[in-house]
């Protein structure tokens, strides 16, 4: 079943002309078809100011189509009643955790979210005990975010998307502001959720490494989707990619870069096993 449908949808913003005052718009989302089946897992790529976080936006209702459509469950989201139907299928989770947490306790902060839905408090409890248990925060629930990691409060930060029982979370570029060691521990998560639970994801981010795993990639430039496929068809394309300006993961380069040198190895390698084994079976 499919969870999001846009049909050529158009985001224009409209900014003041600093010079003459005059209403200029911007077309930030330039005809957008999408279609994203329930349950996958699906990444967004594109260099900045492609306009991934405008198209995430329109996907909570955050922003809605200049023209063109966005169903969201079915859900028109042009529609004002539609709205809280929208923001309960599909939460967001942003780059910087800091500004998505609020409450100076965990529990209470995981609570906020379903508080607003008008969820029952002793069903809230349940939500945050099972929300704290899938990001692996339950021990923290007590505690202040304040002495938290950067990917411990982005996990706090899905956990309070988590209890307004989502059936779609998109993340926009939620481990850009993190080390390492938390771009893991958010990741990890995330996959748990898609593989064990179900959801669906949409996850916008920089890191490719981070999108070999994904069921299908759409890639953006200019407000358009201009690549859409599994990871192995994306990262088959290796000049495209670069004309995008965008990375490909270290060892798909690598193995790009044999080929151009005549070296008989398959396109689109994601990981060092594939590689290994493309190398070795090299006569
Ligand atoms: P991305 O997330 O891929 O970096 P955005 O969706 O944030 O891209 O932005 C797409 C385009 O829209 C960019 O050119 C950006 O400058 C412009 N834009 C984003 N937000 C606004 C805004 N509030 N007002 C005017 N233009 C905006
Ligand atoms: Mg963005």
């Amino acid at each position: 079943m499919e969870i999001i449908k846009a049909q050529n949808l158009v985001y224009e913003y409209y900014s003041q002309d600093e010079v003459d005052g005059a209403d200029s718009p911007f077309r930030a989302i330039d005809g957008v078809d999408l279609s994203i089946e329930k349950g996958g897992f699906i990444a967004i790529l594109g260099h900045n100011g492609s306009g991934k976080s405008t198209l995430a936006k329109h996907l909570n209702a955050l922003l809605t189509p200049t023209s063109g459509s966005l169903f969201v469950k079915g859900y028109d989201t042009t529609k004002e009643e539609n709205i809280w139907n929208v923001r309960q299928v599909a939460g967001m989770v942003f780059q910087n955790p800091d500004n998505q947490i609020i409450a100076s306790i965990i529990e209470e902060d995981v609570a906020f979210g379903p508080e607003n839905l008008g969820v029952p408090t002793e069903e809230i409890k349940i939500r945050i005990k099972e929300s704290l248990e899938a990001v692996g925060m339950t021990e923290y629930r007590k505690h202040s975010p304040n002495k938290l990691s950067g990917g411990q409060k982005q996990r706090i930060a899905i956990a309070g998307v988590l209890a307004m029982k989502p059936e779609c979370i998109v993340l926009d570029e939620p481990t850009a502001m993190l080390d390492p060691i938390g771009r893991k521990e958010v990741l990890k998560t995330v996959k748990r959720l898609n593989k064990d639970e179900g959801m669906t994801v949409i996850m916008i981010t920089h890191y490719m490494e981070e999108v070999i795993d994904a069921d299908i990639i759409f890639v953006m430039n200019h407000g358009k989707i201009v690549m859409q496929g599994t990871p192995k068809e994306i990262f088959s394309q290796v000049d495209k990619l670069k004309e995008l300006r965008l990375d490909v993961p270290q060892v798909t380069e690598i193995a790009h870069e044999l080929k151009k040198k005549n070296i008989d190895i398959p396109d689109g390698i994601l990981t060092i096993d594939e590689f290994v084994e493309a190398f070795s079976k090299l006569k």
